[in-house]
């Protein structure tokens, strides 16, 4: 989960404590005295849509508006005002701490359905799908519609549809089915034409062959695989995805194109499937 503690203390006399922020994060807060109370202000410093939701974990005499839990979509490189907060009776002291909590993606992304995916490695070769959609081992909740290749180390993994790279983490080298790897992945994020991300996990360290900003074909080598982040060996975990809020998102059942059909077709767990090889 991506969150940061932003906590302040009002009392008689003013006393802020701020938990500081990491230049890596995609999304900071900060908060600007007004008239009457303070304006909660969010920036992504990405260059796409981020997902903003604003939580109090106390307030005691404050009144927020929006309601709190509010979430906003903020564009890339922009800086937006999500909430403002006044006292409810202005002779008493108030308090609160709040959080912030941050996803990839638009909430109003909506996957365009008549897409049919490329399956991400070369043309001809055969791998097969290790866990599908609803797969017990991880593939429920945000992630319900993701599917894993079994991509051995080292494998090209190719771009299963066009965009833009939004978003890339390729510092870790090691893995394991462990709750502590579950941040620590090398990932590829990419936007699509309908606001939908394109998520790529699992590469090699140093393994992502493309920067951010810059646009890939369906097909185009974008890295290759590893077995870093929460996984029990190498493989590719892929999910195609839009923000609910800045906890969660949305993913989406997606259909490839495969050799020896010529209808697009929804991956089944354990099934064996090559990429057409006239592509
Ligand atoms: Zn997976």
């Amino acid at each position: 989960m991506n969150c940061r503690w932003l906590v302040l203390i009002l009392c008689l006399l003013t006393q802020l404590i701020w938990a500081d922020p990491t230049p890596e994060d995609p999304v900071t807060s900060r908060q600007v005295n007004t008239p009457d109370g303070v304006a909660i202000y969010c920036s992504n410093r990405l260059g796409n849509d981020m997902t903003v939701t604003l939580e109090f974990t106390r307030s005691d005499n404050v009144v927020a508006s929006p309601h709190f839990p509010c979430t906003t979509t903020i564009p890339g490189h922009s800086e937006v005002k999500m909430a403002t907060l006044r006292k409810a009776d202005p002779d008493t002291n108030w308090t609160y701490y709040y959080m912030y909590f941050w996803n990839f993606g638009s909430v109003h992304a909506r996957h365009d359905d008549s897409v049919v995916y490329s399956l991400p490695y070369a043309s001809g070769q055969t791998l097969k799908v290790i866990q599908g959609f609803h797969g017990k081992f991880s593939h429920r909740g945000d992630d319900e519609y993701a599917i894993d290749f079994s991509h051995p180390e080292g494998t090209p993994v190719l771009a299963a549809r066009e965009g833009t790279v939004v978003h890339i983490e390729e510092r870790y080298s090691v893995g394991a089915a462990e709750e502590y790897y579950r941040s620590r992945v090398n990932v590829l994020r990419v936007l699509h034409s309908d606001g939908t991300i394109g998520e790529y996990d699992h590469f090699r360290s140093d393994g992502i062959v493309v920067e951010p900003g810059q646009w890939v074909k369906r097909g185009q080598l974008i890295g290759y695989s590893g077995h870093t982040g929460f996984a029990t060996g190498p493989h590719l975990h892929f999910v195609v995805y839009g923000a609910k809020d800045g906890h969660s998102r949305k993913s989406y059942p997606i259909r490839f194109w495969v050799e020896g059909s010529s209808e697009p077709v929804e991956l089944i767990q354990a099934q064996i499937y090559t990429a057409p090889r006239t592509e």
